[in-house]
């Protein structure tokens, strides 16, 4: 499972990871993306909240990711969980879900604020396959996707007060999970600066370091 502040490289990171060990990327913004895209009813409530930066309801949410794992690749293969869990009451969830396995590991990805605003300013994604851009790093045509040829645009969410009530409730509901992790040793921190590259490989020096270690006992 990957943790990290809104714009720490989360989503791009999670992806990098799935096609390297070859396991589904489970992201519970974009299963929630796809709902509003859909226009059902759940759909245009969910925009709702998101586009505020509020946090959904923790039962809709687990409700949603425990019929996604339950899918034959997340079954055979495992699963790199991205935006979930978000708060105490989703990590007890999804711990109770799992059982009698349980998470391999935790990655934190560790980025200053001053860090993460200018990230998320300039953030874009595209609209169909939700691949991250940056307008420093924009897509090779007139912001058409590379690799789908959706649209890229900057999410209903990344406006200024959307932004500021999402980091706050990172402080309040998501950091105490860093402290939640490592109490049952499963928590690897990483440094979120730099090159995706550079933090890619960081990451998987991490699972790789668990991986000679053994899970950890419980
Ligand atoms: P970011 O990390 O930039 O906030 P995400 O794509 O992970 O973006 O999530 C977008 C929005 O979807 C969140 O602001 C929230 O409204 C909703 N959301 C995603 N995951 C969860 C979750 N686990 N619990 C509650 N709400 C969620």
């Amino acid at each position: 499972m990957v943790l990290g502040k809104q714009g720490a490289g989360k989503g791009t990171q999670c992806v990098r990871l799935s096609h390297h060990y070859v396991v589904p990327h489970v992201s519970t913004g974009d299963m929630l993306r796809a709902a509003v895209k859909s226009g059902s009813t759940l759909g245009l409530k969910v925009k709702a909240i998101m586009d505020r930066g509020e946090l959904l309801g923790d039962d809709i949410i687990m409700e949603m990711v425990a019929e996604r794992l339950a899918e034959p690749d997340a079954r055979a293969r495992g699963f790199i969980l991205d935006g979930c869990p978000r708060t105490t009451t989703q990590a007890e969830m999804l711990a109770a879900m799992l059982e009698p396995l349980q998470l391999d590991l935790v990655i934190d990805i560790e980025v200053p604020t001053s860090q993460v605003l200018k990230r998320l300013a300039s953030r874009r994604v595209c609209v169909d396959c939700n691949t991250n851009y940056s307008v420093s790093a924009p897509p090779r045509v007139n912001w058409t996707c590379d690799v789908c040829g959706g649209e890229v645009i900057q999410r209903e969410d990344d406006t200024e007060e959307a932004i500021r009530r999402r980091l706050e409730l990172y402080e309040r509901e998501t950091a105490p999970l860093i402290d939640w992790y490592r109490s049952r040793g499963l928590l690897a921190q990483v440094n979120g600066s730099g090159a995706p590259d550079a933090v890619l490989r960081r990451i998987v020096r991490a699972i790789e370091q668990r991986r000679s270690q053994g899970a950890p006992h419980r």
